[in-house]
């Protein structure tokens, strides 16, 4: 059994994988940047009695990633597997968005992911044991509006996830990609919702797009699923895609060139909504009483 540390535990992925992995025997330290927040999270691993330990971790500062990883270890002895969960999205226009939406998606989930590995890698190195599995998304491999400032980062933590896994293999520290798709959790969730005042049409797109995703069950558990079965098998496997639409999504992108993907991003409304029908089966189009 293993000692595992998760970010972002208060909700969504991150709760799940927590429980999922308590259930299965391992010792979880489910972290969380604000323990206000982990109330579903104690209710519900109090109610099977699972013996997950909340520690609070923001992982955008580097005191409080120094200073959980410092009391995890003391307690622990030794962090055997890190999940890098933790992360924010925004949605919006290039040139709409403030300039706090491209920082703060990067300090979150390219940086916050970064500073956790370096805290766990040297304590591994010496053990020459260990497995960093990192959160990214479709969207790791898939750019398009509006969720540039989200897609960049996920970009970058599946680079540097890559670099990583040359480093640490021979030193039998394995790294891990997780990929999921649409999942039901509140942060696709507030994709669905969102709505702003743009002068482009994407973010209303999107919104329409996740809103038709999530009428289908999407459970965290899943990608919670995933994980565990990457901690089990002792996997080499760099990625793993998580939740029904997320080969599909790649494979969709795959069998466009890129400057077909530029067009699809670009095509006007009514032609893109007959788009993601004929091609992914999707209704986003307005109901007659929506459109104006
Ligand atoms: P979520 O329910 O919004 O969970 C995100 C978690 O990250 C929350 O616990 C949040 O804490 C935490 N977090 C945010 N900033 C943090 C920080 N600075 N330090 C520590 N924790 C922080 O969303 P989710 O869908 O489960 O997301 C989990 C991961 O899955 C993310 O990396 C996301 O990019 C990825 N993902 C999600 C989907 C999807 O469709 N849901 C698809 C692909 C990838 P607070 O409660 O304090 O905000």
């Amino acid at each position: 059994m293993a000692c595992v540390l998760v970010t972002g535990c208060s909700s969504g992925i991150g709760l799940e994988t927590a429980l999922v992995l308590a259930r299965a025997g391992h010792t979880v330290y489910a972290t969380l940047r604000n323990p206000d927040r982990g109330n579903s999270l104690r209710q519900r691993a109090g109610k099977e009695k699972l013996p997950v330990s909340i520690v609070q971790l923001d992982v955008d500062s580097d005191e409080s990633v120094a200073g959980a990883i410092a009391a995890i270890r003391s307690e622990a002895g030794f962090i055997d597997v890190l999940v890098n969960n933790a992360g924010i999205e925004r949605t919006g226009s290039i040139e709409e968005l403030p300039w706090e939406a491209f920082r703060a998606t990067m300090e979150t989930n390219y940086f916050g992911a970064l500073r956790c590995i370096r805290a766990c890698v040297p304590e591994m190195r010496k053990r020459r044991s260990g497995c960093i599995i990192n959160v990214s998304s479709v969207s790791g491999r898939i750019a398009c509006s509006p969720m540039s400032p989200y897609t960049a980062s996920k970009f970058a933590l599946e680079a540097v996830s890559e670099a990583l896994a040359q480093e640490l293999k021979p030193l039998n520290i394995r790294v891990a990609i997780v990929e999921p798709g649409i999942i039901t959790t509140p942060m696709a969730e507030r994709i669905a919702e969102s709505e702003n005042e743009s002068a482009y049409p994407h973010v209303r797109r999107f919104s329409r797009m996740f809103d038709a995703a999530l009428a289908q069950p999407r459970p965290p558990s899943v990608v919670a699923e995933i994980i565990r079965n990457i901690v089990e098998s002792g996997t080499w496997q760099l990625r793993h895609t998580a939740g029904p639409d997320a080969e599909p999504f790649l494979a969709w992108r795959k069998s466009m060139t890129d400057e077909q993907w530029v067009e699809w991003g670009a095509l006007d409304d009514d032609a893109w909504h007959e788009r993601v029908l004929a091609d992914f089966g999707l209704d986003t189009r307005p109901k007659a009483e929506e459109k104006v």
